[in-house]
């Protein structure tokens, strides 16, 4: 006991009471490189270097487990590792392929419609703007965007999403009130909503 009260920290600190450095007094906690240090000097002096040490010693830890691990799999299993490590490239042949196909089926729909209808009739049946294969069509697009909208570029649907910005106004400005022809309208506001809320 006694030994351990005489232990003290050999850290040099400013008193400023007495005016000058002396050794700090506060009892050793732990001991590196030959010299004691109390709890705060531990921290202050050591802790940087722990951290290093830490995190030194993880990666070894982790890179160890994986090698063994990576060795010990089955030569399928060690395929499959390598087909996600590889993933990132794949996944962009497979998005890639993905909008190929989207694209000329947005520009396809887009050929086929009469804007001026779209844009200056105002009617109150959905069908005036367009025939049922467009609008199924069109509600086919909705999915296939609101399923697909992360890797879809914005710039090249705008023409769509414009179209059906303008259906939708079409419908507030006719139909609102209209009970007979709301029915025909409900499903593409529904599909219309949803992708336009997955794509904020
Ligand atoms: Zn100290």
């Amino acid at each position: 006991m006694l030994l351990k009260m005489a232990r003290r920290c050999q850290c040099a600190i400013y008193d400023k009471e007495l005016g000058y450095t002396r050794n700090c007094r506060n009892s050793c906690k732990f001991e590196a490189k030959g010299k004691n240090y109390c709890y705060i000097h531990a921290v202050a002096a050591l802790s940087g270097r722990c951290v290093q040490i830490q995190s030194v010693y993880k990666s070894y830890r982790t890179r160890k487990k994986i090698d063994k691990l990576f060795v010990n799999l089955p030569r399928e299993l060690q395929q499959k590792v390598i087909h996600y490590m590889r993933e990132p490239m794949y996944l962009k042949r497979v998005y890639d392929k993905i909008t190929s196909y989207i694209y000329p089926k947005i520009t396809l729909f887009l050929e086929d419609l009469d804007f001026a209808v779209i844009i200056f009739s105002k009617t109150e049946s959905i069908y005036d703007y367009l025939s049922r294969p467009q609008l199924n069509y069109c509600y086919y697009l909705l999915r296939i965007l609101t399923k697909y909208y992360k890797i879809i570029n914005k710039k090249k649907i705008q023409d769509f999403i414009n179209v059906c910005n303008t259906l939708e106004i079409n419908y507030v400005i006719s139909t609102y009130d209209n009970s007979i022809y709301k029915t025909e309208w409900l499903e593409f506001l529904d599909l219309f909503k949803k992708f336009i809320q997955v794509l904020k």
